[in-house]
């Protein structure tokens, strides 16, 4: 078996069920969460997506507060503030260009503020099913780890080389499946490497931990 192979067959037997942790109801409170969750834990977004989706259901609903209120419901999170304008900004968008919807491509996606490449690839894969591989911090840590990219290749780059070399049929399930092996066993400190069956494939087998991983 080749090395992609091999990877995608480990990664599949240790995490089958692998898939995207933010809880949401719909692409808009999906969009919403993956804003939140920049730079910060999907854990920590859901803590307070439970209470602010009770809250805020609409792009009208968030554009009905004071900035200052929405930012004090955001409070919990880091980058509150401007997390919570960019969020205006975007629910005034979609009100005003998109009939109030979550567009489905991703330019129109990444004309929304807030939104960049890697949450307009989460929102295409999750909710509308486009494949997509969407590079956050966990993607390109194993990547790198991996030798599936170069140590300094940037996140575009990364992007590239995980479409070029994984089959597109399995790009969106390979990212959940890669966010779970970087988020679980091979983590940014004190990586699992003891018991990792990809030992063998990895750039650093033992590592525990180095400046580049
Ligand atoms: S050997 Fe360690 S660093 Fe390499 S992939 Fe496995 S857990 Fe990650």
């Amino acid at each position: 078996m080749d090395r992609v192979k091999t990877i995608l067959h480990v990664l599949n037997e240790m995490f089958p069920n692998a898939q995207c942790e933010l809880v949401h109801n719909n692409g808009f409170e999906l969009l919403i969460a993956v804003m939140l969750s920049a730079q910060t834990t999907d854990k920590s977004v859901n803590l307070l997506t439970d209470s602010l989706f009770k809250k805020y259901h609409t792009p009208q609903d968030f554009l009905q507060v004071p900035l200052e209120e929405l930012e004090q419901d955001l409070r919990r999170i880091g980058l509150y503030k401007n997390k919570a304008k960019n969020i205006q900004k975007m629910c005034q968008i979609l009100l005003d260009q998109f009939d109030g919807e979550v567009p489905s491509s991703q330019v129109e996606l990444e004309t929304l503020p807030g939104v960049g490449r890697k949450t307009a690839n989460v929102v295409l894969s999750v909710w509308f099913g486009v494949p997509r591989i969407a590079v956050d911090t966990h993607v390109e840590r194993v990547s790198k780890r991996l030798k599936l990219a170069y140590l300094n290749d940037n996140v575009h780059q990364v992007e590239e080389k995980l479409m070029r070399k994984i089959p597109r049929d399995k790009w969106s399930d390979t990212h959940h499946k890669m966010i779970f092996f970087g988020r679980y066993h091979c983590t940014a400190r004190n990586p699992k490497c003891d018991e990792c069956p990809l030992q063998d494939l990895c750039r650093y087998p033992n590592i525990n931990v180095r400046k580049n991983g």
